[in-house]
């Protein structure tokens, strides 16, 4: 009889002893927290939407998001130049898009939460439109998650996207940020060449597709229109699509960047989801 042993085995599993280790400290999300990177106004919405609500203004959203990781921080998405602030008048819109505003610096929203910039592991961006990179120097250690497309896209004046000494990982596709299906990058091309998207997976909320700007308000995603400025009316559609059939199969719900009424609905930094 060996019912000694079963009295070890016992024991050790009531200690929270076990042969290995619990893996659950080292994956998953904890919390993901919003931050207000922006407020925006453009005096024609059709800009996003062609033919539809000409000439009517709109206010946006321009959030950021912060993913607590067991592994680490990964933000998404960096906003406004915090510089922004200091500008009494905002920073103003040319050849119609959006003036900008920041009441918040992104710096200081993270040391709020006792944050350092140094303590973010990864950054990435949706794309290189300037309301989305307008921090990305705040982090000069963070590994920078960037479609190879995106990156190398040109500038229109024919330089680079990127401090070209700053660490970078340059995708192709989908990428299992922290290799256990916690935090994924979604390749969504068409609102510019190698636009990205982010599926995280909370304990609580559930399945959050973070949408970049594969759409940039309900009323668009609901209708599926593409801004005539998109760099390809075809991937963008495509884009949506297959985001919506993701979030069919994980039941998910998408949070769209600049959707101010979605936005304003959310808890915001130092509130946070789970
Ligand atoms: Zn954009």
């Amino acid at each position: 009889m060996r019912w000694a042993a079963w009295v070890v085995a016992i024991v050790a599993v009531g200690m929270g002893l076990s042969a290995s280790p619990v893996r659950s400290q080292s994956t998953g999300v904890q919390r993901l927290y919003i931050f207000d990177c922006g407020q925006g106004h453009a005096a024609d919405q059709s800009r996003w939407s062609p033919g539809v609500n000409v000439g009517v203004p709109m206010d946006v959203s321009d959030n950021c998001y912060l993913i607590h990781h067991a592994q680490g921080y990964l933000l998404w998405d960096t906003g406004i130049p915090d510089a922004v602030a200091t500008l009494p008048e905002g920073l103003p819109g040319q050849n119609g898009a959006p003036s900008w505003r920041r009441q918040k610096t992104l710096a200081a929203q993270l040391e709020e939460l006792g944050v350092k910039p140094s303590d973010i592991k990864f950054v990435a961006v949706s794309h290189t439109h300037p309301d989305h990179i307008g921090n990305v120097e705040l982090f000069p250690q963070a590994m920078l998650l960037v479609q190879q497309l995106e990156y190398d896209w040109p500038l229109p004046s024919g330089g680079a996207r990127f401090n070209p000494q700053h660490p970078v990982t340059k995708l192709a596709g989908d990428h299992d940020v922290f290799g256990d299906g916690s935090v994924t990058i979604i390749s969504t091309p068409g609102h510019t060449p190698g636009h990205q998207s982010l599926m995280v997976k909370l304990p609580k909320t559930g399945v959050v597709i973070l949408s970049g700007d594969a759409a940039h308000f309900k009323d668009n995603w609901d209708n599926r229109r593409v801004p005539a400025f998109n760099t390809s009316k075809e991937q963008s559609l495509a884009s949506m699509e297959r985001v919506a059939d993701i979030l069919t199969k994980e039941h998910g719900q998408i949070w769209i960047n600049h959707d101010k009424p979605q936005s304003d609905a959310q808890k915001k930094s130092s509130d946070f989801y789970e």
